[in-house]
């Protein structure tokens, strides 16, 4: 078995990989919290198209909401002579489909058209689903001489994580020889390998006033306007208290986003008495997430005392980043250059805002290595992924697997 042959074999099987996403995406797989079923059903149908391991177990965690819920997890396995798996980390799960109108085609019957395929989760991860069950598909296990084959499927990505990956690392699922691939953010063309990620926090701000009639705004306290000068205000004081770019993050600073916000009143003539809004925020690893709870309570106080309101902080969500993985590590140089082999340019290494499953290897120590060729429709309607994208993922990783496991 030669490497060759395998690429060979991997690009012949385009209409195979567009099979395998299609009946994938034609089976849901949403979180009972947001009234989905899980991930169960998907995982019964990959267990069955993963022929030819030596090994695929599966770990069903009950879903934390909904106990009746199993959450699954799949680890397929080619076993090598050495110690240690070379893992591609892929989840079955999607985010909701959102509005459904603003779908050209239903979510769930994928649309082939134009090289491209259509449907929630083509992207974000199946593609990576795909990517790695081509990529293992041809190489022989019979001739593996050092490690191990793996591929990971996980629950609850969009989510948690707690009945996915971290359920996995907490139960032993895997061990220091291992090498970690998590194919969940691209860049065009390959050309940046993830290696950090940013802290993240989300806040919610509560802003309670008093109601009154529109003409008589001096009897009452206005939210709304009180949330507006907090708005601008916080801008101002987490770019003074974070200031620092890195050149390596995509983007270079930290960010703060106002993003949800809740209606007010019904009616044009009345002053709000409540108003309530979110920030995401992605802080720069050098940065303490308490400081941005300091300093966002502490402007809080002073708009409350200025507008005459009452302003709750509270804390929705928060995820440390763990430690930057490795660029001189074994595994980070023979990714480069499998990439290099396989597209012709050598991968940079870059932060994200975003967060992925690889963070959790981060904090438990681990290096993971994010990557995948294109991105940027995830989450959104009309989500796609390219079938080009999918094969060249495949085919490095098929590389990536023969210069770690052969
Ligand atoms: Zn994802």
């Amino acid at each position: 078995m030669e490497l060759e042959s395998v690429l060979g074999k991997i690009e012949k099987s385009r209409a195979d990989i567009v099979r395998e996403m299609v009946d994938m995406i034609r089976i849901p797989a949403l979180a009972p919290v947001n009234g989905g079923s899980g991930e169960g059903e998907r995982a019964d149908h990959l267990v069955s198209r993963l022929e030819g391991y030596d090994s695929v177990v599966r770990i069903d965690v009950p879903d934390d909401t909904d106990p009746s819920i199993m959450r699954p997890n799949i680890l397929a396995r080619k076993n090598g002579p050495e110690e240690g798996t070379v893992w591609i980390v892929a989840h079955m799960d999607t985010v909701p489909v959102g509005n459904l109108d603003d779908w050209e085609s239903p979510p769930f019957e994928p649309r082939v058209e134009n090289g491209r395929i259509y449907g929630r989760g083509t992207e974000d991860n199946g593609q990576a689903v795909i990517s790695s069950m081509f990529a293992s598909k041809f190489l022989d296990k019979n001739k593996l001489t050092k490690r191990s084959i793996g591929i990971a499927y996980v629950a609850d990505e969009e989510m948690t994580s707690a009945m996915g990956i971290e359920y996995l690392l907490d139960n032993g699922c895997f061990s220091e020889k291992d090498v970690f691939i998590v194919p969940d953010w691209g860049s065009p063309g390959g050309m940046h390998i993830e290696i950090a990620e940013k802290n993240l926090i989300w806040l919610n701000f509560e802003i309670t006033g008093k109601s009154t009639h529109g003409s008589t705004p001096n009897k009452g306290a206005n939210a709304l306007r009180a949330s507006s000068h907090l708005i601008v205000e916080l801008e101002k004081a987490f770019g003074k208290e974070f200031p620092e770019s890195d050149p390596m993050f995509i983007p270079s600073k930290s960010t703060f986003e106002p993003t949800r916000s809740i209606a007010t009143v019904e009616n044009v003539n009345t002053v709000p008495g409540y108003h309530e809004f979110s920030m995401d925020i992605r802080l720069l690893p050098e940065y303490d997430l308490d400081d941005v709870v300091i300093t966002a309570r502490y402007v809080a106080s002073c708009i409350s005392e200025k507008y005459g309101t009452d302003i709750a902080v509270r804390e929705v969500q928060r995820h440390r980043s763990g430690k930057q993985s490795a660029t001189d590590d074994p595994a980070y140089l023979a990714l480069r250059e499998s990439v290099k082999q396989v597209t012709g340019r050598e991968p940079t290494p870059v932060g994200v805002g975003g967060a992925t499953c690889a963070n959790f290897f981060r904090v438990k120590g681990y290096n993971a290595y994010v990557w995948e060729t294109g991105g940027g429709t995830l989450h959104t309607p009309n989500e796609y992924v390219e079938i080009e994208n999918i094969i060249t993922d495949a085919k490095v990783f098929a590389t990536l697997f023969y210069k770690l496991c052969f």
